[in-house]
């Protein structure tokens, strides 16, 4: 009898990303097969390496990093970032309104603990990062799903919006360039979140990680540079422009309308102390990372690595029959559709461990997204080419004669 039991507040708390389709992966990694994973943004195993400048000064600083720091970060990493966004053109952005996390992660969920009361809801995207349904929820609240639209490139839904805004809506959240769905948004669609929030008192929650990953040349348009006149909290890190996701380095900046968010800041220094500080020697890549050259664009430039990753990954994907798919414009990932009736697929997290038991690919479905339809899935275009080419050459044998049972 199971007599130590989770908390109830882990309930509606999931994070399928690393789920039981993972578990089944490594069970079948320490039998001795060779798993082609495609299901995670983890730069550091495809051979993507951080920029020998940012290895050299946190080794140059380790010395100087055996302390505690300020609560919200050490003075040059977190100056870096106000200067970041200033010249962004938010003006307003103080030291203060900066802090240092471990990884984007810790902050997403702080952010959530230092707002929310039992039953207020906050609006997720759907596809979304489930982190952020899963930071909600675990600080009481609830994730209410608004719809991103497959058909408009996968742009939040205003009119959805809109409608899911009652009297216990706190805040917005835009992941932007979005992460299932590779989408960037345009200022028009941003102006038209800017207005809901504005109209609603509503906090703007802003995750920008992906910020630098932008394909075609397009731009990316920070929501905070568009507004004063809401409180937006804006999230990003060097995890995935500067490859180094596992020194947890990640930041928060707040803009807009502070001054009326005086108590909420109160509880986000709270929530900051009690950690004590974010991992120190990390901090020392900050400030390297946001000046000088910035060596993502090689990366995402046409001949760069990640966009030719991106195009065959699209074309090998879109080659199989039942399979469409939004071209993404930022980020790591593909998120295509599947023709559950050709394929007689119900359950997606069945169809992606059927295609890992036979074919040793790893990829994620599309309900660890929130996503509410069995008829998605995440492939993260990071391997190289010519493991890109084994593991989608798979998935189209595989669905050749693919029907579920
Ligand atoms: N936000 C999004 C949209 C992500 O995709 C990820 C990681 O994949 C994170 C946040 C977490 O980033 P960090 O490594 O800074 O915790």
């Amino acid at each position: 009898m199971d007599y130590i039991k989770k908390s109830q507040k882990l309930q509606n708390v999931c994070y399928d990303i690393r789920g039981p389709v993972l578990e089944e992966a490594t069970r079948l990694e320490e039998e001795g097969y060779n798993i082609y994973k495609l299901n995670i943004g983890n730069t550091a195993p495809f051979g993507l390496d951080a920029p020998d400048e940012i290895i050299h000064d946190v080794m140059y600083n380790l010395k100087n990093a055996q302390g505690y720091c300020h609560a919200h970060g050490i003075f040059p990493a977190r100056k870096a970032v106000m200067q970041y966004y200033q010249k962004k053109g938010i003006l307003d952005v103080e030291m203060d309104d900066i802090f240092i996390g471990n990884g984007v992660s810790e902050l997403i969920v702080m952010a959530m603990q230092g707002l929310l009361n039992d039953g207020d809801e906050i609006l997720v995207p759907t596809p979304d990062y489930p982190l952020w349904t899963a930071a909600v929820n675990l600080s009481g609240g609830k994730a209410v799903h608004y719809l991103c639209d497959e058909e408009n490139k996968w742009y939040p839904d205003l009119d959805d919006i809109r409608a899911k805004v009652n009297e216990k809506t706190k805040g917005i959240v835009i992941i932007n360039p979005n992460n299932p769905t590779g989408a960037n948004y345009p200022p028009d669609i941003l102006q038209g979140i800017i207005n809901i929030a504005k109209e609603n008192e509503l906090i703007i929650y802003s995750d920008e990680i992906y910020e630098k990953i932008i394909y075609n040349g397009t731009e990316h348009t920070s929501v905070a540079t568009m507004t004063d006149e809401v409180l937006v909290v804006t999230f990003s890190g060097l995890s995935k422009s500067h490859r180094v996701p596992g020194f947890r380095a990640g930041w928060m900046m707040l803009s807009g309308q502070k001054y009326h968010a005086k108590s909420y800041i109160e509880g986000l220094n709270m929530l900051a102390s009690m950690r004590l500080c974010s991992n120190v020697p990390s901090q020392y890549a900050i400030q390297t990372s946001l000046g000088g050259y910035q060596s993502i664009e090689d990366l995402v430039l046409p001949g760069g690595r990640l966009k030719e990753q991106r195009d065959l990954a699209y074309e090998l994907i879109t080659d199989i029959p039942g399979i469409s798919c939004v071209k993404p414009e930022a980020g790591l990932y593909l998120f295509p559709k599947i023709d559950t009736e050709r394929y007689n697929i119900k359950n997606d997290e069945k169809f992606i461990l059927d295609f890992l038991t036979q074919e040793k690919v790893l990829l994620v479905q599309g309900s660890g997204f929130n996503w509410p339809k069995p008829d998605h899935f995440r492939i993260v275009f990071l391997p190289g080419e010519e493991d890109l080419r084994i593991a989608l050459g798979r998935l189209k044998k595989f669905l050749s004669n693919y029907s579920q049972a």
